[in-house]
Parts: C-alpha cells; sequence; structure tokens
C-alpha cells in the first residue's frame, strides 16, 4: 500500500527510544523475569512478569489490553504505514478506511480516533454479518480486523472468509485472528446443523439440532466465549485449513504474524492462536 517514507524513520527512532527501557532479550526471558513496555494502544508503560504476556491476560494496568488486543494495534500499524507504531503516534488518515467485527474497546477506539475506522456488530448497530456482508460495503476498506470471529460464525465458514476479502480495497489487509491449532484438519463441533435452538441454562445448556434429513442430534459439553449464547463456539481450525481458507477466498498473500514486539509487550511463545495477516489481491 504506502510506501514508509519519512514517517518510518521517525518511527525507527522512536522504536530504538522505547528499545531503550532496559527490555530483557527475549530467549533469556524467564516466567518472572520483569518486563517493561509501552502499551501500544493507551501509551501506559506497564511492568510485568513475562509470564502475564499471554494471549488473553490483561496486561496492561491503564486499560486491560492483552497481548491479542496489542498485537492487533501492532499489525494495523506495520500493515498500513510500516512502521512499530504505537496508535496514539499514527498520523490522522480519516481516509484511510477499517472495518471492525466486534473489536474490542482497547483498540476500537484509538483506530477510530486516529483513522477512518468503524466498529461493528453481528447483533446491534452498526450491524454487520460477515456471512452476509450489504454490498455496499464492497471494495471499501484498506483493512479488516476479525479477532476471534470466525470461530463463532455459522458453517460454511468459507463465506466469511470471502467476504472479508470483498470487503477490502485492492492490496488491502485482513488482520485475523483465531483460536487454531497446528495438527491435522479443522474440527467442526456441530456438522450437520440445520434447524437448531440452545436450551437449557449455565453448564447445563444443550444445543439440540434437527438435521436436513430429519434426524435429532443433541450436544453437551457447549464451549461459550464471552459468556453469551451468540458466542458458542462452531469449531477449532487448524492452521493448514486458515491458510488454506484464506487462498480459496482469493487472498493473494497469507502470513503467521506471531512475531514479537517486547518494547509494545508482545510476544507469542506457542506458534498456536497467533494472529494471520492475510492481502487481498492487488
Ligand atoms: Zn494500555
Amino acid at each position: 500500500m504506502r510506501s514508509p517514507g519519512p514517517r518510518a524513520t521517525f518511527a525507527r527512532l522512536a522504536r530504538r527510544a522505547r528499545l531503550g527501557l532496559r527490555v530483557p532479550a527475549l530467549d533469556r526471558c524467564r516466567a518472572d523475569t520483569v518486563v517493561t513496555f509501552d502499551c501500544n494502544l493507551c501509551g501506559a508503560r506497564n511492568a510485568v512478569a513475562f509470564a502475564q504476556l499471554a494471549r488473553e491476560t490483561p496486561s496492561c494496568a491503564a486499560c486491560a489490553s492483552t497481548v491479542r488486543f496489542r498485537s492487533i494495534g501492532h499489525l494495523v500499524a506495520r500493515e498500513l504505514f510500516g512502521a512499530d507504531l504505537a496508535l496514539p503516534d499514527l498520523p490522522r488518515r480519516p481516509e484511510v478506511r477499517g472495518l471492525g467485527l466486534s473489536d474490542a474497546d482497547a483498540y476500537a477506539k484509538p483506530l477510530a480516533d486516529r483513522l477512518g475506522y468503524e466498529n461493528t456488530f453481528f447483533h446491534q448497530s452498526p450491524q454487520l454479518d460477515i456471512t452476509a456482508i450489504d454490498e455496499a460495503r464492497a471494495g471499501r476498506y484498506d483493512f479488516v480486523v476479525a479477532s476471534d470471529v470466525f470461530e463463532h460464525v455459522l458453517a460454511p465458514v468459507s463465506r466469511a472468509f470471502v467476504n472479508a476479502r470483498r470487503l477490502l480495497k485492492p492490496g488491502g489487509a485482513f488482520i485475523l485472528t483465531v483460536p487454531f491449532g497446528t495438527e491435522g484438519p479443522t474440527r467442526e463441533h456441530f456438522p450437520e446443523l440445520h434447524d437448531w435452538r440452545i436450551e437449557g441454562e449455565g453448564d447445563a445448556r444443550v444445543l439440540v439440532n434437527r438435521t436436513a434429513d430429519g434426524r435429532e442430534q443433541r450436544y453437551a459439553d457447549l464451549c461459550f466465549h464471552g459468556g453469551d449464547g451468540s458466542t458458542l463456539e462452531m469449531r477449532l481450525f487448524s492452521r493448514d485449513d486458515l491458510l488454506r481458507e484464506l487462498r480459496e477466498a482469493g487472498f493473494a498473500h497469507a502470513r503467521i504474524a506471531g512475531e514479537a514486539c517486547l518494547p509494545f509487550g508482545i510476544v507469542w511463545p506457542e506458534p498456536w492462536s497467533v494472529p494471520i495477516v492475510a492481502r487481498a489481491p492487488a
């Protein structure tokens, strides 16, 4: 998209200044090593044990951001501006258009403050269903973020990947996170969903399905994310299937984006469930 230019030089200097924060070498960090980082979403300086830098553990004392949230902000800045910029340091560019799917406020608010970014929701306005997008939105975005959403969408999930690509302008960036394993195929938890409902409350909830050919199925041990019935986990992806889905949806390039940026408190010690970045064809 844009060449880095002078802004990247500035960013390199800013990053070097941050690196002056006595950041320990990654390979020497133990669970109790204290890591100092500047949150790239809110700007707060934090000192936490290395073990607290985990995908779903809040580790910024000011905005409660997790490694996943900070990684998304970092990847938006990297993909669009080619630099390790904190979101409050992004240039104000309302013509750079982005779209989020139920994004967390921790990064959605600073993105909306600097860029032409809009967060959308499945159940409320501004509404967007990634399996059936409004054609008026097609081809309008420089970036799309889908963080821990695609494991919840109704099958066939391929529609969601195709629509993510269709929302993008040529060369636009898709920043995706989902829980994924590194072995085997994707596991669809309910492969024959047709006419279905959730019954019961809390841990006793069951999914009752009538298949297209009339058989009744009942599933217990359901996995809900975020506590709401709308966030039932439908599948556990595998890495190879994710990359295949992106390729078949027409993305030109996809990469596993598990790079660390310790000055921003971003580290991915394990190979699973890390972010993925894909590009629409230029
Ligand atoms: Zn923060």
